[in-house]
C-alpha cells in the first residue's frame, strides 16, 4: 500500500492548492460519496490544463484512465493513471461561479472559481486570467442524442478516489463543488482529501 507524502483536507466547499512535481501522482479521495470536485492544473507562466486542448487531443468528452491532460499550450501536464469510483467524470461544464449563483437567485453563494482564486493566493501563485475549465470529477453530465446534457447526481460512493500522474511541476487546485441548488452533490457540499504520493 503506497504512502502518501502529503495529505491535505479539502472541506465541504472550499478548494486546495497543493504543489506538485513532475512525475508525483495526486489522488483525489470523496470521503463520503456524491461530490463533485473541480481540478485545476497550473505550470508557470499561466499555462493551464485547458480541458478544449484536452478534448482536442484525446478526441473524447470526458476523460479517460490512461489519457493525458493538456494545457494551453497543448503540453501534457496531467494522466489520469487510475480510478475507483464508477468513472464518470465531466469536461464539458465551466466551473460554478459567482455569476452563475447571482443568476440562480444567491448571489453571495460560494463558488469553485472562488475557491481557486483563494486556494492559488495561499500557496503564492496568484492567477489573474479567466477561470480555466476544470475536470470535474465524479460529476455526471450525460450527453443525449441530440446534443443536450443533463445534470444528474454524483454516483461516486464513500472513498472513490481518481488518481492523476502530474507531467510537469504544477499547482493543482481541487475545489468541493458548493452547489446545493442544482442536485449535482448529494445533498449538502461534503468533504474531499488530496494525498499526494513520490
Ligand atoms: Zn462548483
Amino acid at each position: 500500500m503506497d504512502v502518501p507524502n502529503r495529505r491535505v483536507d479539502v472541506p465541504g466547499g472550499t478548494g486546495r492548492a497543493v504543489r506538485v512535481r513532475a512525475g508525483e501522482r495526486i489522488r483525489v479521495i470523496d470521503v463520503e460519496g456524491g461530490q463533485v470536485g473541480d481540478v485545476f492544473a497550473f505550470a508557470s507562466d499561466g499555462e493551464h490544463h485547458s480541458a478544449a486542448h484536452t478534448r482536442t487531443h484525446t478526441r473524447r468528452l470526458f476523460p479517460a484512465v490512461g489519457e493525458q491532460f493538456l494545457t494551453d499550450r497543448r503540453r501534457p501536464i496531467l494522466t489520469l493513471v487510475s480510478d475507483t469510483s464508477p468513472g464518470e467524470h465531466d469536461m464539458l461544464v465551466a466551473a460554478c461561479d459567482p455569476a452563475r449563483y447571482a443568476l440562480l437567485g444567491a448571489p453571495e453563494h460560494r463558488s469553485c472559481a472562488a475557491n481557486l482564486r483563494e486556494a492559488l493566493a495561499a500557496v503564492g501563485h496568484p492567477h489573474s486570467g479567466p477561470t480555466p475549465q476544470p475536470i470535474n470529477v465524479f460529476m455526471r453530465i450525460p450527453v443525449g442524442a441530440d446534443g443536450s446534457l443533463t445534470w444528474l447526481p454524483a454516483l461516486s460512493a464513500a472513498g472513490d478516489a481518481i488518481t492523476f500522474r502530474a507531467e510537469l511541476d504544477a499547482v493543482v487546485v481541487v475545489s468541493s463543488c458548493p452547489m446545493d441548488i442544482v442536485g449535482i452533490n448529494r445533498g449538502a457540499p461534503s468533504p474531499l482529501v488530496v494525498e499526494v504520493f513520490a
